[in-house]
């Protein structure tokens, strides 16, 4: 079940702060507080899901459009197209997720190592 509480949900509501990178209706996208890499971007939708499974189900087609497409519209301001970047989602144990609200991790900036 999805937790109203998490970090993600009160950064959306507002009510923590958070250094923001991007925003629109659907979507907003804002610098990780603990970088991997030199740029380290997260991308959140604004719906209550738990991870990208959760997301893919419960938001309507416009909103996953519109998801992806501000994705690519950061990618345009970030200026990493041509250097290249990661995007990685994390869910769940297994796969190390710390904040159990739907979010894309952008890495880019320097060469990314290896998963493992
Ligand atoms: P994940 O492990 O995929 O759930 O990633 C959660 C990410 O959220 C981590 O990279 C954290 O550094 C980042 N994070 C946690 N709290 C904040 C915050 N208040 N503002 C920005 N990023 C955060």
């Amino acid at each position: 079940m999805y937790d109203d509480n998490n970090i993600f949900a009160k950064i959306l509501r507002n009510e923590i702060p958070c250094k923001k990178f991007y925003e629109d209706e659907f979507s907003l996208f804002i610098y990780d507080i603990a970088p991997q890499a030199k740029i380290h971007i997260l991308g959140i939708p604004k719906i209550k899901c738990i991870d990208l499974t959760d997301f893919v189900t419960k938001a309507d087609d416009n909103l996953i459009s519109s998801f992806f497409k501000s994705l690519n519209l950061v990618i345009e301001k970030l200026n990493i197209k041509a250097d290249g970047y990661r995007v990685i989602s994390n869910s769940g144990n297994d796969g190390g997720q710390e904040v159990p609200h739907f979010h894309i991790h952008i890495l880019a900036g320097e060469k990314i190592g290896s998963l493992r």
